[in-house]
């Protein structure tokens, strides 16, 4: 950075900008939605779940007792038009989608978005945080601010991941592909593997702290404390939080990071690139801001207008009145 002189520490730079960051990279660039469009959801038609038992009955017939709901969501190919327009994070409707589709709500085309995204995406998650920081430098901070209490400067050292057990699971996902076997399910078994991030904070476990980029693959009950589609809080807000998700989240281990990505380099390829724009828009952050709430960058965002010094924009109101819930905590409207 040109305003960075040899005396001065780098800013430290906050989990929460970090997380939103990587996570709109995450979901913009995730290969599986490329050129297929939302068809159809059980959200807005709720018989596409009898139907859908009916033809796969050997798919419920083991499905984990737990399960309290059943999403379906049914993608079908579009050819998209090239745009250099950063896209939004709501599922994009099909021109020939069925009627109640295209009733379906922002709000539930954006629940939809993460939710199906967030699909196997828990390592690839993980991964993105390591690909950035060996871009930022391991020695250099972050900075984590949960609600409106000072930040807490911590230590790339301190961090680590947490792996555990998903035992009985409450929501179960279909997403499926017209034209393709694949569909991408969640929750059909018990004790799925799930992992998050960790940051310890000296021996305090009060204190630890919990990120889970790609924890709205969980639904609704995935959003974060205060209506974020991530997770960042302290690890007893974890454990709590995941009491709308499953019976019991078993914690398996605490592990070193290491990169995961599956051996496949075309996936890890495009890490590297999702881990460098958000380095290179975090670098670029005096000149170019992006949606405190969403991570969608762009030239015309909203500036909240309370916030004098602060640079915190919106790419819509929706996402500025979502937001609130956490803003309001450090907005310098409410700052005397
Ligand atoms: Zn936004
Ligand atoms: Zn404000």
């Amino acid at each position: 950075m040109a305003t960075t002189t040899a005396t001065m520490e780098p800013e430290p730079i906050p989990l929460r900008t970090l997380t939103v960051l990587l996570n709109y990279e995450r979901v913009i660039s995730d290969p599986r939605f490329k050129n297929y469009r939302l068809t159809r959801s059980s959200i807005s038609d709720p018989s596409l779940i009898d139907r859908t038992k009916a033809s796969n009955p050997s798919e419920f017939a083991k499905l984990p007792k737990s399960i309290e709901r059943t999403s379906i969501t049914l993608f079908q190919t579009y050819d998209e038009p090239t745009s250099t327009e950063p896209p939004p994070t709501v599922c994009q409707i099909h021109p020939n989608a069925f009627l109640d589709a295209h009733a379906l709500t922002d709000a539930q085309r954006e629940l939809l978005y993460y939710q199906t995204r967030g699909h196997d995406g828990c390592y690839k998650a993980i991964g993105l945080y390591q690909l950035f920081f060996d871009l930022y430098g391991l020695e250099n901070k972050i900075s984590v601010q949960i609600k409106d209490e000072e930040p807490l400067i911590l230590d790339l050292a301190t961090r680590m991941n947490l792996e555990f057990k998903i035992r009985g699971p409450k929501l179960h996902t279909i997403t499926a592909f017209s034209g393709k076997e694949l569909s991408l399910l969640n929750g059909s078994k018990e004790d799925e593997c799930h992992v998050v991030g960790v940051f310890e904070c000296n021996q305090d476990k009060n204190k630890w702290i919990v990120v889970d980029m790609s924890r709205m693959q969980y639904g609704e009950a995935g959003r974060g404390l205060f209506g974020e589609n991530y997770f960042l809080g302290t690890l007893t807000q974890f454990r709590e939080s995941m009491k709308k998700i499953c019976g019991e989240a078993i914690v398996g281990a605490l592990v070193h990071p290491t990169l995961v990505l599956g051996g496949n380099v075309e996936n890890e390829l495009r890490l590297r690139t999702c881990a460098k724009r958000a380095w290179e828009r975090w670098q670029n952050r005096e000149k170019e801001g992006w949606c405190a709430f969403c991570g969608k960058p762009g030239r015309d965002l909203q500036k909240c207008s309370a916030c004098r010094n602060k640079k915190i924009f919106y790419c819509c109101k929706a996402h500025q009145k979502s937001d609130w819930k956490l803003h309001k905590h450090t907005c310098e409207r409410n700052q005397k």
